[in-house]
């Protein structure tokens, strides 16, 4: 496998990081992951925009102009003889000395990855997953802001153990007003009385791109949609739930802890937008 590091493309047992490094030591750094079809990229101007967002949000300089960035994530999916493939850019601080002053460290190792896309099984697709609602809360957006993709992703780990721990696919997670947020890796969508409604960014959520998308989509389709503030009684009066990302699309979720969401299986709207979502396909891919 070929990964990009800093300046070259070098073998895997070569892609060796520093224990130095402040990405490593103190999770000092942001990351995007994409996902390409056929070697072209999902949405790769707005996931690089995203990548330097986050990288101003923590004072981080991105080493690589966005200009140079579809070549580099172009080549490695070419190394790697890949067409349909998830790809990792991660930046870090880079190698530096003890302290959390960043500027002990000279310059921000960049790292990108190319592998073979694994599909999520078809069967939850069909089925729809089950998720958990998370005891710990989503970081308060004054405090981490999860609009930073930032490489120090604890708090969805937490998230994650709990949902693992009770055979749930992922966990919906609450704000620490007790709103809605989003899962641990993906944004949230519900349906009732036929309005698509998601959390807004403001309840504390990194805006996905997706989610973007799916918002886009669903205004092209004349579905009413809404971003707002809800409470969990929400989702108990909810007809239809799914999650999006960049990797699983558009995903039905059936079940919230003991408690089926509508029918306890994939409605008509998210089927819809499933089937919009993969007709448009080709308009969002660079
Ligand atoms: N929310 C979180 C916390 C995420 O980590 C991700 C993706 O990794 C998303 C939402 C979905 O974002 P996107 O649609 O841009 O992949």
């Amino acid at each position: 496998m070929w990964i990009y590091l800093n300046d070259a493309f070098v073998q895997r047992d070569k892609a060796v990081v520093s224990v130095f490094d402040h990405g490593f030591l103190y999770g000092d750094g942001v990351y995007e992951t994409l996902r390409a079809y056929s070697g072209r990229i999902f949405m790769l101007s707005q996931h690089l925009a995203r990548l330097q967002r986050s990288g101003n949000l923590i004072g981080l300089d991105i080493p690589i102009p966005e200009k140079d960035w579809p070549a580099l994530l172009n080549e490695a999916i070419r190394r790697n003889g890949l067409t349909d493939a998830y790809l990792r850019i991660t930046v870090s601080r880079g190698e530096g000395a003890i302290g959390l002053d960043p500027s002990l460290c000279r310059r921000p190792t960049v790292v990108i990855m190319a592998m073979p896309f694994q599909p999520y099984p078809s069967n939850l697709f069909r089925e729809g997953v089950k998720l958990t609602l998370a005891h710990v809360r989503r970081n308060l957006a004054t405090a981490l802001s999860p609009q930073i993709k930032s490489l120090n992703f604890l708090n969805n780990i937490l998230a994650k153990q709990e949902a693992l721990q009770v055979g749930a696919f992922d966990a919906l997670m609450l704000n620490v007003e007790g709103h809605l947020t989003e899962c641990t890796t993906s944004n949230l969508f519900f349906v009732r009385t036929g309005r698509l409604c998601t959390p807004s960014v403001a309840c504390g959520i990194l805006d996905g791109i997706t989610r973007e998308v799916v918002l886009l989509l669903a205004r092209e389709q004349g579905i009413p949609a809404e971003e707002g503030v809800y409470e969990v009684e929400a989702l108990r009066q909810a007809e239809e739930c799914f999650l999006t990302n960049t990797s699983m699309e558009i995903m039905p979720a059936c079940q919230i802890n003991d408690l089926p969401v509508g029918a306890g299986r994939p409605g008509s709207l998210t089927t819809r937008l499933q089937d919009h979502f993969r007709s448009n396909l080709a308009r969002f891919l660079g």
